[in-house]
């Protein structure tokens, strides 16, 4: 309990100093990102060299505010304004953004009932776990692969409740994001929820993702499970509590707008 009570400290204090450094670093990545951006149209002339050297500049910039906004979010901790949603709409979304922004050698598909249970929860929220499981995945398929989103409704009874104890009796929504990538060994799977753990090149990877991902699950009374293989592939799943009791889980008819359309 000690071990656990001082790892809650330090990690505290590294979110207190992290926190600090980001917004000190976003006071000095702003008029150099703006920079960046202005000086093109100022000079829309300048030789190719130096017009390419400024996108590289933006690009860098733009990376590092990212990353600030990351950390940030990450030390705020998490507070969402909850509402009754369909997780399908969010996965349709989330899986459209990925069809257009991802290499095309890793193949998105998503296999959703509609007739899936309704969560309460932060959209924006939602959609940042979405997010950060699918670019993991496809950050484990350098050379392509397929990365599958599913999601189906799940009675937990007293039986699981008693073997998972971050489990409760009722029902759930669960989220698989599966990928065919490179996997994670043993060791690396104990720490993967680490905050700043991570096994990307620097600039690439802040570590924060998963750790993010527990953060607004836990919040939303939810919980996470990994299962990997090294060589053949990965998924995390996403349990959420459903709304409602068995007998009234709501039906998508009675789903106020969230704003997610297909
Ligand atoms: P980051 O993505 O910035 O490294 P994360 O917290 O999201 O931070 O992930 C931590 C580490 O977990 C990654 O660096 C990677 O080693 C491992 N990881 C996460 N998801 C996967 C996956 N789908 N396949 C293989 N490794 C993964």
């Amino acid at each position: 309990l000690e071990a656990q009570l001082f790892r809650a400290q330090r990690l505290e204090s590294i979110g207190t100093l992290a926190s600090g450094i980001a917004h000190d670093l976003n006071n000095i990545l702003t008029p150099i990102l703006a920079g960046a951006q202005l000086l093109p149209l100022k000079f829309p002339h300048a030789d190719e060299r130096t017009l390419h050297l400024l996108e590289i500049l933006e690009i860098n910039a733009r990376r590092g505010a990212d990353l600030v906004k990351q950390v940030l979010s990450f030390a705020r901790g998490v507070e969402g304004k909850h509402i009754t949603l369909q997780m399908r709409h969010l996965i349709v979304e989330v899986a459209k953004i990925l069809k257009e922004t991802f290499p095309k050698s890793i193949e998105v598909s998503i296999d959703v009932p509609h007739e899936l249970w309704m969560v309460s929860g932060d959209s924006t929220q939602l959609h940042q776990v979405l997010m950060n499981l699918c670019v993991n995945a496809r950050d484990a398929m350098p050379n392509g692969g397929k990365l599958t989103i599913s999601a189906q409704n799940l009675l937990i009874d007293e039986n699981y409740a008693r073997m998972n104890l971050e489990a409760n009796v009722g029902p759930y929504v669960v989220m698989t994001i599966s990928d065919t990538g490179v996997g994670i060994s043993g060791e690396i799977l104990d720490r993967i929820f680490e905050p700043f753990f991570t096994t990307k090149p620097v600039g690439q990877g802040t570590g924060l993702g998963l750790s993010t991902v527990i953060g607004i699950i836990k919040s939303h009374g939810g919980f996470v499970d990994v299962r990997s293989e090294v060589g053949s592939g990965t998924y995390f799943q996403v349990y959420l509590p459903a709304v409602g009791g068995t007998e009234t889980l709501y039906t998508e008819e009675l789903v106020p707008l969230t704003g997610h359309g297909e």
